[in-house]
């Protein structure tokens, strides 16, 4: 039959047929296209190489068994978008690479890949895709120009004799325009902003660019983020397949994810008695799978949703009743570290735990990012907002302007408003449990250097202990924000620079900033003078010191008189006002050019006390008190709250020494000596005690 008769046949066939046998055409001419197909998981064990630079080890790639399905659904052809959801170390990367030289070389697709910004992707260039395509040696065929620089081989584009491939940074929207591509790859996906310049997500606008492809493909991986503000979250839920890694219980017999479980969980990790190295995986049967049975019978495993359909050895998906379908539009995978060797099983334990008990603290950043990078989840945000009312319930009756049993030093935080300085002292004890000791308005103009004075001399006088064998404190480290009237803030900072630790700082609310930042030498210019670089300016990352504060007012009050990590004590001769400040801001979602992000809004006009604690928490950072190990806070106690001494004191009326002043002399020379003294001796001690871990 020539082109002709099978035109005329077509033409004269009823729509049902004439669509089969369009149909049938299309399948002909594909099958001249490409070469016979080879499952990606099977090209890439006979041609893949992974590179000295990036991989642990060098050499031919070796699937793990739960990479095999993922890489032949990321290679098919009946598959449009693949979403993976994962942790680190499960070899995605690789994957991603792999997907590229066999899009290349076996299928000769046109692609692109996006990284979330223009630096991430120099970096995936550099790092990954470089070496890949010098060390892979079939692109050699079709890559001509690899290892050399020309108008061919840039860190944007790669012209292969068989295709293109386009590496560009997701941020802008130009930079999805004009491309004509068969595969479009997103790494790192929820790293991309939510809203790419107002014109929508990401993955609409790279998959715009596949209309037309024969075999459109749109590869979506990540690890995750916020729980509602996750793009590979948004992409897993669309799917039409959400599939996880089945191993068979040897207890049961009955087929089973790998999940971390939890308090109370049937299936999940479990040790014992606080020994991670006791770990195994438990079934709800009781049967406890160890990591290295697990890596016994990993090879026997399989991709299956909660419905039932897997996929077999072959690539195929194959419903519960074990019949081949057809294959979904848009697969899901989930998938996190307990499932690739990469990681012990006692060492995530050990991470988890780690992170645990900083969140206990109320510090919640590692934590968070075990959750995302280790488990492959959202992290859920809760509590956005603390309650003032809640927490003015839970004050404690101790007196303000004294120092609390258990606070064993005191910092203080300064803020500056035009006509008014405002000072919260805070103290600090044992895992940064802290109390409310003083706050003080001092009116005044912050222009004119002598109003300036009763802020000196306020921060120099001492508070007097409810411990009663222990001795008044001073404030050890204060700092003071320059935001306003920065030059007169410069000004008593270098003025007072060798009888005061105090630190100026600014205020940064970038995303991840440490609360202590960077410094930088700052000019002081005072009337009329210039002291160059007179004063040392502190970076404070503002929110992150507000997560911290909002996680520490979180956790639970402690029974009277225990220690509890984290925990902020309040007095009940606080006013209602203080609260309100405290609690002043909450955290909401917030467009702004680079899409959806976090961000602490004053929910109320006034909140200073919010701000002197921030200002409070840096100065304890400069002294590193978020550091001590246990055994510098036992030496802090016993110089600072010393045990009672049961042979010379009576109990009932504690010895007081004829002159007061005397022992105050006696009880602040060993303090100074032993903790805080001048710079000199706090960096002696620092130093002597300082062979820590860190
Ligand atoms: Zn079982």
């Amino acid at each position: 039959m020539d082109h002709s008769e099978l035109a005329s046949l077509i033409a004269a066939a009823s729509p049902e047929l004439r669509a089969e046998l369009d149909a049938a055409i299309a399948r002909g001419l594909r099958a001249l296209e490409v070469p016979p197909p080879v499952r990606m998981s099977v090209w890439a064990e006979e041609h893949f190489y992974l590179s000295a630079e990036s991989s642990y080890v060098e050499g031919r790639w070796k699937c793990w068994p739960f990479q095999r399905a993922m890489m032949d659904v990321i290679g098919s052809d009946a598959v449009q978008i693949v979403t993976v959801r994962k942790s680190a170390r499960v070899g995605y990367t690789k994957i991603l690479l792999a997907a590229i030289a066999y899009f290349a070389q076996h299928k000769r697709r046109n692609q692109g890949l996006y990284q979330p910004t223009d630096d991430d992707r120099d970096e995936f260039v550099n790092t990954e895709l470089d070496p890949m395509i010098r060390d892979v040696k079939v692109l050699r065929t079709v890559f001509r120009d690899a290892g050399r620089k020309s108008k061919n081989n840039t860190v944007k584009f790669k012209k292969f004799s068989t295709g293109v491939l386009h590496v560009r940074g997701g941020k802008a929207a130009k930079n999805y325009r004009r491309l004509t591509l068969d595969t479009v790859y997103y790494d790192e996906l929820s790293g991309f902003d939510r809203d790419i310049e107002k014109e929508g997500a990401a993955t609409k606008l790279g998959d715009k660019r596949l209309e037309g492809s024969t075999f459109p493909k749109s590869v979506r991986g990540s690890t995750p983020k916020i729980k509602g503000h996750c793009n590979v979250e948004d992409s897993e839920a669309s799917a039409d397949l959400r599939l996880r890694y089945h191993v068979r219980c040897p207890g049961c017999d009955e087929e089973h994810p790998l999940e971390w479980g939890g308090k109370g969980a049937k299936n999940g990790m479990r040790w014992q008695g606080g020994n991670p190295d006791s770990v195994a995986h438990i079934h709800h049967c009781g049967y406890l799978l160890t990591q290295a049975e697990y890596l016994q019978i990993w090879g026997e495993g399989r991709w299956k949703s909660d419905t039932g359909v897997s996929i077999d050895a072959e690539g195929r998906f194959v419903d519960a009743a074990g019949q081949v379908i057809p294959a979904p539009r848009h697969v899901a995978f989930h998938v996190w570290t307990a499932y690739a060797p990469q990681a012990t099983w006692p060492q995530l334990v050990r991470e988890f735990l780690d992170a645990k008990a900083k969140a206990k603290r109320g510090d919640i950043a590692d934590l968070k990012t075990f959750v995302n990078t280790t488990l492959g989840e959202t992290w859920e945000e809760k509590g956005d907002t603390a309650d003032e009312h809640e927490l003015q319930k839970r004050a404690e009756p101790y007196a303000l302007k004294t120092v609390p049993v258990g606070a064993l030093i005191l910092t203080a935080g300064i803020d500056v408003q035009d006509k008014r300085w405002e000072i919260g002292v805070w103290g600090w004890g044992r895992g940064m449990e802290s109390w409310a000791v003083d706050h003080h308005i001092i009116e005044g103009n912050p222009a004119s250097e002598e109003d300036w004075d009763p802020v000196a001399e306020y921060l120099r006088r001492r508070y007097p202990q409810a411990w009663r064998e222990g001795n008044s404190l001073p404030i050890e480290a204060s700092s003071i924000d320059s935001g306003h009237h920065t030059q007169a803030v410069y000004n008593f900072v270098r003025k007072y620079a060798g009888q005061l630790r105090l630190h100026a700082v600014k205020g940064s609310s970038d995303e991840g900033k440490p609360i202590k930042g960077v410094a930088s030498a700052q000019d002081v210019s005072w009337q009329g003078k210039t002291y160059k670089n007179g004063v040392k300016l502190w970076l404070i990352g503002t929110d992150t010191a507000k997560d911290l504060l909002h996680g520490q007012l979180q956790i639970a009050p402690p029974l009277p008189g225990q220690p509890c990590p984290g925990y902020v004590h309040t007095s009940t001769d606080l006013p209602r006002e203080w609260y309100e400040q405290l609690t002043a801001e909450t955290r909401i979602p917030v467009k702004t050019p680079r899409g959806e992000v976090l961000r602490w809004i004053k929910r109320r006009p006034r909140n200073e006390v919010l701000d002197t604690r921030n200002y409070a928490t840096h100065a304890a950072h400069m002294l590193d008190l978020h550091r001590y190990p246990d055994k510098l806070w036992t030496r802090l106690e016993a110089a600072v709250q010393p045990a009672p001494d049961l042979f010379t004191a009576a109990p009932a009326k504690p010895a007081r020494p004829a002159k007061p002043d005397a022992r105050e002399t006696e009880m602040a020379a060993v303090h100074t000596s032993a903790v805080a003294g001048g710079d000199s001796g706090w960096r002696s001690w620092n130093r002597n005690e300082g062979k820590s871990p860190w």
